[in-house]
């Protein structure tokens, strides 16, 4: 009997990848195919493709992006920061393996450098072969690959980037690191004056206490910090968290002009996507 993949289950004939990133809670999808399922020197990645979220990334048995739902995380992380500054157009994303987020980037005419430091290059081969739907096959020219650890890469930059995009993974393994603050002073110091750079700050209903760490080490190096949130269906709890560091003002939302061709964000979501629920204010004294 042929041997399944880490994370993979049999259960009447069907097979099913179940997440067991909580204690008390496991998620599991019904799987059609494997599509890739291989060991990097870093992590286990698999592309699955999945009966309700259609293909879907996954490391080390947690579902990092899909099909049917990637384009409102990437929207999110990519469009809020790269509209909030007047004139992007160098461009850090560290992680963002599925190339999604530097799809988006890659619509802004002003930008003309996006470099991609990914520390797994197997991820990057599997989602450009094997996840088009997310990385739309991402063949831009000022897309520069660079395959090293972020927490190293920025280290070595000083003043070079208008905006940063910190897509990491779960704060495990290899991006335990990208939510620490010495890893945020170096972002600070790799952002051009005007510069401002964003991450995924984990779920304000399972992960708060990653989450306010998150906002409360940003706010500490950076004169502008700002939550935002959206409803990503495939990440635990579907609201998620993205927090904002700048160096300069903001626009208020009445400036706010966005004119990409998109599914999820627009204008109107661009405005108001700064508003928190209730139990975040008050838990972060906002
Ligand atoms: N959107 C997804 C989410 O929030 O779950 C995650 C996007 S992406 C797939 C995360 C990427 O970060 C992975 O491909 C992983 O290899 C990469 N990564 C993790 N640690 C890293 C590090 N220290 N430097 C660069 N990339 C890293």
């Amino acid at each position: 009997m042929q041997q399944l993949p880490p994370f993979i289950q049999k259960h009447e004939g069907d097979l099913w990848l179940t997440e067991n990133e909580r204690e008390n809670l496991k998620l599991s999808y019904r799987v059609k195919e494997i599509v890739v399922s291989a060991q990097s020197p870093y992590q286990h990645v698999m592309i699955l493709d999945s009966y309700d979220f259609g293909r879907m990334l996954v490391l080390d048995g947690v579902v990092q992006t899909t099909s049917l739902d990637g384009f409102i995380y990437n929207e999110m992380i990519s469009h809020v920061p790269l509209t909030m500054h007047p004139h992007p157009q160098t461009v850090l994303i560290i992680g963002g393996g599925d190339c999604g987020a530097a799809r988006e980037a890659a619509k802004y005419e002003s930008v003309q450098q996006i470099d991609m430091v990914e520390i797994d290059e197997m991820v990057v081969k599997a989602c450009k072969e094997h996840l088009q739907d997310v990385s739309g096959n991402l063949s831009d020219p000022r897309v520069r690959f660079l395959y090293q650890d972020g927490v190293e890469f920025v280290k070595g930059a000083e003043e070079v980037y208008d905006v940063i995009i910190v897509d990491s993974s779960d704060p495990i393994g290899p991006a335990k690191q990208l939510f620490e603050l010495d890893f945020y002073r170096n972002l600070y110091k790799a952002l051009k004056q005007d510069g401002l750079m964003v991450c995924q700050s984990q779920s304000p209903i399972f992960h708060f206490d990653v989450l306010e760490q998150t906002y409360r080490r940003i706010d500490s190096l950076f004169p502008v910090t700002r939550m935002y949130t959206a409803i990503v269906p495939t990440y635990p709890g579907g609201l998620w968290s993205f927090t904002l560091g700048s160096k300069r003002e903001l626009p208020q939302p009445d400036d706010v002009r966005f004119d990409k061709e998109t599914q999820y964000i627009n204008e109107d979501i661009l405005k108001r996507c700064f508003q928190l629920p209730q139990f975040m204010k008050t838990k972060l004294s906002l």
